[in-house]
């Protein structure tokens, strides 16, 4: 069989006129050689939008420039398609003569590239949909929205929700009641309902459909107290999650015969939505407490072998190359070698497989057909496996007869590779092996860029030192946490962290010994702190941490806790088990405080801080009203 060279070439004289071509000029642009001999290139090749930039590249060339470029070639037919382009000056006795263009069709290229981006951007788009959930809503916000939202549906005058539990109903979320009493809103959260005595509940629970009182004073059953005596018509709504009422919400109008048999059906649909949304507090609520460990998990370092992005860009690759390439099986292999270890190789993809390969491993040995791609970094085509030389390790149970191996190269070193399996002995020829070790570029890119996003990534939110969330990333979680702390009135501490004395300690011990005891700090107050605590390395040798959900008494325990801690810890160094102390600073955002900022927080914490070190340091001080001068 003859190969043509795939790559379409053109000699041209010095006024850019083709004097030759190809078979594969021809295939590729639609031109036979005698249309085209004598021709413009360019006029050719490059119509409309693409001269320009092709009469740069020829001027260039002509110039006695080299370009390798790729652009977008026009065909005889006018369809466009995907080149490589060189361009090299033909010279002979130290003169141009005429320039050399070649052309490589990179369609498929092409078509995988934009596969991996697609990818990417996917991925890219699914981490900020989690990151805009993130930043809403907990079971209570979500409450609050809906209340709002009620309004513009079923309009009240006030209306709370009732949460259920062991047979009460409690109004947990309320609105609109200060407009009938200064501390009404107050009142309706403290008081709870036994269901069963309250027969309009009682009726809602059992039903599970919507209920109104056009008029109250009409009803027998109406609870009559003196805090809701200006409620002259009313509604009711349960909410219904995964077959059971979770809970009420209530509507109030001061004007009576208002409610009618519209609204409830109004809030029948409403109650539709309503549970969908709760249902999704409720899980998202699950979700963020096991994104957080997950967060944590990466804080201590811990590595995820294989993330789902790189798998879902090698499926798609692997995707790709079976329209060009026809397998029965293909898999991607990566060579893991991370030093002590003996190396190996482990299946991270594969496809037309009827288990997943996902994590099978190989060695490298002599006879292991993988093993030899990596150890020659060349394609091995085996056309029979029965009688190869090679040890496959699957031979029994699967059909495969043939085999072919392309080595994936990064930076001229192989890190793993394709393989491809047929059904058929005799299945793969050349001309697969070269479509084939084409798209191994492709998916050594796409494996080199995964690892390179996953380190960016990483590097972006952690400090490399420590591992702690830097700067940056602690005051995004933590604008987060403050937010959320101060819109529900929930507690939240934030403790400053110095070590002591660490300019005499490196001046003693040497920086690289303080860089190793630093970063034994950082891990004992990961270790000591819950998931959901935010650490982060504030500067040099100072920490800071977020407390969710924590008082200044409990904030104070786990800072005074953290620091004895500290100071038992020895760390061993090459200058021996070396300790060292550290001082604390805390402060509060309690209930009621609400003008205050992070950063106002944060400096409170500061200040604690200095007080501790002025106090003689290994201590931990709280910020107090009386220190804010
Ligand atoms: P004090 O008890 O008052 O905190 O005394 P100190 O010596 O610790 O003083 P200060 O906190 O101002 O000093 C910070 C010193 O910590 C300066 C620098 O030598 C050291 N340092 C900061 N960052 C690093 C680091 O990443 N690695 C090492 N080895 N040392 C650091
Ligand atoms: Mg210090
Ligand atoms: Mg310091």
């Amino acid at each position: 069989m003859v190969y043509y060279s795939p790559i379409a070439i053109v000699s041209l004289d010095l006024q850019n006129r083709i004097i030759a071509c190809n078979p594969a000029f021809e295939k590729l642009f639609g031109y036979r050689q005698d249309e085209a001999i004598g021709q413009d290139l360019d006029s050719l090749i490059a119509r409309g939008d693409l001269m320009a930039e092709a009469q740069g590249y020829t001027r260039a060339v002509l110039q006695g420039g080299t370009i390798r470029e790729t652009g977008r070639r026009s065909r005889k037919d006018g369809s466009l398609v995907d080149v490589e382009i060189f361009g090299v000056p033909v010279i002979v006795a130290e003169e141009q003569v005429g320039v050399l263009a070649l052309y490589n069709d990179i369609t498929e290229r092409k078509r995988a590239e934009d596969a991996i981006r697609e990818a990417r951007d996917q991925a890219i788009v699914l981490r900020e949909v989690g990151e805009a959930l993130s930043s809403t809503l907990r079971f209570e916000e979500v409450l609050d929205n809906l209340l709002e939202q009620l309004q513009r549906v079923v309009p009240y005058d006030s209306a709370n929700f009732m949460l259920i539990k062991d047979g009460r109903a409690y109004p947990s979320r309320v609105r609109g009641y200060e407009r009938f009493g200064a501390n009404l809103a107050n009142w309706v959260k403290a008081y709870s309902y036994e269901i069963e005595k309250t027969p309009n509940l009682q009726q809602m629970y059992q039903t599970r459909q919507p209920l109104y009182r056009a008029d109250t004073s009409l009803d027998p059953h109406w609870v009559k107290l003196p805090q809701t005596a200006y409620i002259r018509s009313w509604a009711g709504l349960p909410v219904v999650i995964q077959d059971e009422v979770i809970g009420f919400f209530s509507l109030d109008k001061a004007e009576a015969g208002f409610y009618g048999a519209k609204h409830a059906e109004m809030l029948a649909v409403f109650g539709i939505q309503a549970a969908l949304a709760l249902q999704n507090a409720t899980f998202y609520e699950d979700a963020q407490k096991r994104a957080r460990e997950a967060e944590t998990l990466r804080q201590a370092g811990a590595v995820v072998a294989a993330t789902l992005e790189q798998q879902e860009t090698i499926l798609r690759i692997l995707e790709q190359l079976t329209r060009v390439v026809p397998v029965d099986s293909a898999a991607v292999q990566l060579l893991r070698d991370e030093g002590g270890e003996k190396p190996y190789l482990e299946v991270v993809g594969g496809i037309g497989f009827k288990e997943s390969v996902v994590g099978l491993q190989f060695s490298l040995d002599a006879d292991d057909p993988s093993g030899a791609v990596i150890r020659t970094g060349a394609t091995l085509i085996i056309k029979d496996i029965d009688v190869s030389p090679y040890r496959f390790r699957f031979r029994d149970s699967s059909k495969i007869r043939s085999w072919m191996g392309v080595p994936l190269i990064v930076r001229n070193r192989a890190i793993g590779l394709l393989s491809l399996d047929g059904y058929q002995v005799d299945y793969f020829n050349d001309e697969h092996g070269r479509l084939a070790a084409a798209f191994a570029d492709h998916v050594a890119i796409a494996i080199e860029n995964a690892r390179l996003f996953e380190e960016v990534q990483k590097l972006a939110i952690t400090d490399s030192l420590t591992a702690l969330f830097n700067r940056h990333h602690f005051f995004t979680l933590a604008e987060r946490e403050f937010d959320r702390a101060q819109r529900y009135k929930h507690p939240l501490s934030i403790v400053m962290l110095d070590i002591d004395d660490f300019k005499h300690f490196n001046d003693t011990y040497g920086h690289l010994i303080g860089d190793i005891v630093l970063r034994s700090v950082a891990d004992r107050c990961r270790t000591h702190l819950r998931s959901v605590d935010i650490v982060g390395r504030y500067g040099g040798e100072e920490f800071i941490i977020l407390l969710p959900d924590t008082g200044l008494l409990q904030a104070q325990q786990t800072a005074e806790r953290l620091c004895q801690e500290i100071a038992e810890m020895k760390t061993d160094t090459e200058k021996g088990r070396l300790s060292l102390t550290v001082s604390l600073g805390v402060a509060s955002l309690e209930d009621g405080v609400d003008d205050l900022t992070l950063e106002k927080l944060i400096d409170r914490a500061d200040q604690a801080l200095y007080l501790a070190k002025t106090r003689g340091k290994s201590q931990v001080s709280v910020w107090m009203r009386s220190a804010d001068a």
